[in-house]
């Protein structure tokens, strides 16, 4: 069968959004299969209103389909509507760019950036036709690889992922595709399958669980051993060298349907050196490699003309950090494309009235908000987390901001971290009415919102021993806020589900014992956690009690220095030692400040890949004091800092007030 188009396109008019499994973007493919290729599924597990502006998948789609030797399509998870109507006609899961069903790919490669979209891997997995469980697989089938955030603990998935990827994609694709396409010429005989995933675990970055045996002692790991002499102890992550070598995605898909972050994007930089410790995607993603400015400048303005976009977005961990900014802002706001001025969202600024003044220039035409991040209520807890804003910072850049026009405030909070007393958390609500109480001196109508997530502590953070917050102890800090919020109508709280956060806590730290778990609440229907009408935490409670499983024991326990983790046998460049200082620090209420204007602190990510920062200017920007007033993001867009907290805060959002 090369295409279920002729299927599919009856029971279209028969579910929500049908535009969702239609492909024909612009900047989408259709490639020619041929044997001789390696054929690459793409998959977001999630919907395609959340998966389509994915840039990591968007990136490895071009670089793949530019090779003569591969060929890429994306799929995305279908609506429970349309699940049950291929179920029901025996239909598979199929690619939206060709309609081609997924089990006939060489490799599905499912793009991991939030837990609690595990149940939908399998599914999907199901629904192509292949055994869920990479033990079952034939030579037959395709290889089921992952990437992505969430692959730095990939244990939980373990059962169920042939191949791993840890790390930047866009070189480890083509050492794969060619490991894929030998096994393909020798004509995946009988018994190649481990000969294959053998050869994998021989590429840097590629991660292969089933040649790993691991060992307990009761409720505790011991260890993580390979089983063969050529499969290495410890998996490093892939780190490339200079972003201006891989200026993509060239052509950014435009999408037929509203999706989120619908403008065109541009990565500014990757990496982080912020060193705020609840932070994964800061931690993982060092070091900090700047794009050129030029480049910048010629991918906005050629992206532009080609997508028609009004609006675009620079993308990174902390925008404002970008040398170039200025520059790129200046070309911008001076040189309007397709004859109107662009829109420019700027994702993870800092809190500061310079910051501030750059977004008043690429936000003329549209005040709509501003949203801040300073992630917790008081210096003190600033400290502990290393997000370093003073209050008068904030209330600087809140009153400049108030000043140029704005009349919405959003601010995004944690709850639940490390030594959080109430005088925190109501800290929060002190920050709200602070603020509103500034943009009163400017206007009548201001307004604040607070955006409260529960914390869960990530691998590869110096937060990773730490025991997560109770579901009712995260409610109880809620109430705090929501009582202490009652009589300022001005000030709005919105919260997310702790429910979800603890399944969230659940599987980022777990072990592959939890495989089972996942497997037993994908059966039970479980699918799209991450969707608050679709949650159920009876599902995961029941199955933890099935699997004899405690989630006590995995979600709510401090860890001690000498534990072996599940991701031990994994590097995200990152020395132990040095997590487990900064985790000591924080206990201290001990700020780190930047180490991109300090002397190194050895952390292990430059050092590690011979890569030194690579940025055009060696002093701090104008306006950024060391360490201190950063992160703030223009409205209209999520902060990219969402990497970093609870993905459920999206969809899973609990209630307001
Ligand atoms: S190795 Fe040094 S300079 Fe590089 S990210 Fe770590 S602390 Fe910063």
């Amino acid at each position: 069968m090369t295409s279920i188009w002729p299927q599919l396109e009856p029971i279209l008019p028969k579910v929500a959004r049908p535009a969702r499994y239609i492909g024909l973007e612009d900047g989408s493919v259709q490639p020619h299969h041929d044997p001789r290729k390696v054929s690459w599924l793409l998959l977001y597990p999630d919907t395609y209103e959340i998966g389509l502006p994915n840039q990591g998948l968007q990136i490895l789609y071009e670089i793949l389909n530019e090779r003569d030797d591969a060929l890429a399509e994306r799929s995305y998870a279908p609506w429970v509507d349309l699940e049950a109507e291929l179920r029901s006609r025996g239909l598979p899961l199929f690619s939206v760019d060709t309609h081609r069903p997924a089990g006939e790919f060489d490799l599905l490669a499912f793009n991991l950036s939030a837990e609690l979209v595990y149940t939908n891997v399998l599914n999907c997995i199901d629904l192509a036709g292949v055994p869920v469980r990479a033990a079952a697989r034939r030579p037959e089938h395709p290889l089921v690889l992952a990437g992505g955030h969430c692959t730095y603990n990939p244990e939980p998935l373990a059962d169920f992922l042939d191949a791993v990827v840890l790390g930047d994609g866009e070189e480890v694709v083509a050492e794969i595709t060619e490991v894929v396409r030998d096994w393909k010429a020798s004509g995946r005989t009988d018994g190649s399958r481990e000969g294959v995933l053998r050869a994998l675990a021989r590429v840097p970055g590629v991660y292969v669980p089933s040649l790993y045996d691991v060992a307990y002692d009761g409720p505790r790991l011991v260890a993580v051993t390979p089983r063969f002499a050529d499969v290495p102890d410890r998996v490093e992550k892939r780190t490339i060298a200079d972003l201006a070598d891989w200026p993509y995605p060239r052509r950014q898909l435009v999408p037929l349907t509203e999706v989120v972050h619908d403008r065109l994007n541009v990565e500014v930089f990757r990496g982080c050196t912020r060193g705020c410790r609840f932070c994964q995607a800061g931690m993982i993603t060092r070091p900090v490699r700047e794009r050129p400015a030029e480049q910048v400048r010629t991918m906005v303005a050629e992206g532009l003309r080609r997508t028609g976009y009004d609006e675009v977005a620079l993308t990174s961990l902390s925008t404002a950090d970008f040398s170039g900014i200025e520059e790129v802002v200046r070309a911008v706001v001076d040189d309007p494309v397709n004859g109107q001025q662009t829109s420019v969202s700027l994702p993870s600024l800092r809190v500061d009235a310079f910051t501030v003044g750059i977004a008043a220039q690429l936000q003329r035409a549209r005040r709509t908000g501003l949203t801040f991040a300073p992630e917790a209520g008081t210096w003190r807890m600033r400290q502990v987390i290393n997000k370093l804003i003073r209050e008068q910072d904030l209330y600087d850049a809140v009153d400049a901001a108030f000043s140029q026009g704005w009349r919405r405030m959003k601010l995004y909070f944690l709850t639940g971290l490390p030594t959080e007393t109430d005088e925190d958390t109501l800290g929060i609500a002190e920050l709200g009415r602070n603020c509103v109480e500034i943009g009163r001196r400017h206007t009548r109508s201001a307004s604040v919102t607070l955006s409260v997530g529960g914390f869960v502590p990530k691998p590869f953070t110096p937060f990773q021993w730490f025991g997560q917050n109770t579901v009712p102890e995260l409610h109880r800090k809620v109430g705090l806020l929501r009582d202490d919020l009652r009589r300022h109508r001005s000030v709005q709280l919105k919260w997310h589900d702790p429910k979800a956060t603890l399944v969230e806590g659940l599987t980022s730290r777990g072990d592959r014992r939890l495989g089972p778990v996942i497997e037993d609440v994908w059966r039970q229907a479980g699918t799209f956690q991450e969707w608050s009408e679709r949650f159920r935490l009876d599902l995961w409670l029941d199955a933890l009690a099935r699997a004899g499983l405690d989630p006590d024991w995995y979600v709510h326990r401090h860890r001690t220095e000498d534990e072996v983790l599940p991701w031990d046998h994994l590097s995200a460049g990152l020395h132990k030692d040095f997590l487990w200082q900064d985790w000591r620090d924080a206990l201290d209420e001990v700020g780190l400040e930047d180490c991109r204007w300090t002397p190194c602190y050895d952390c292990g990510a430059c050092t590690g890949y011979s890569i030194e920062h690579i940025v055009a200017s060696a002093t701090p920007p104008a306006g950024g004091s060391q360490g201190t007033g950063q992160d703030l993001a223009a409205e209209s867009s999520t902060p990219v800092q969402l990497l970093a907290r609870p993905p459920q805060a999206r969809p899973a959002q609990a209630g307001a007030r």
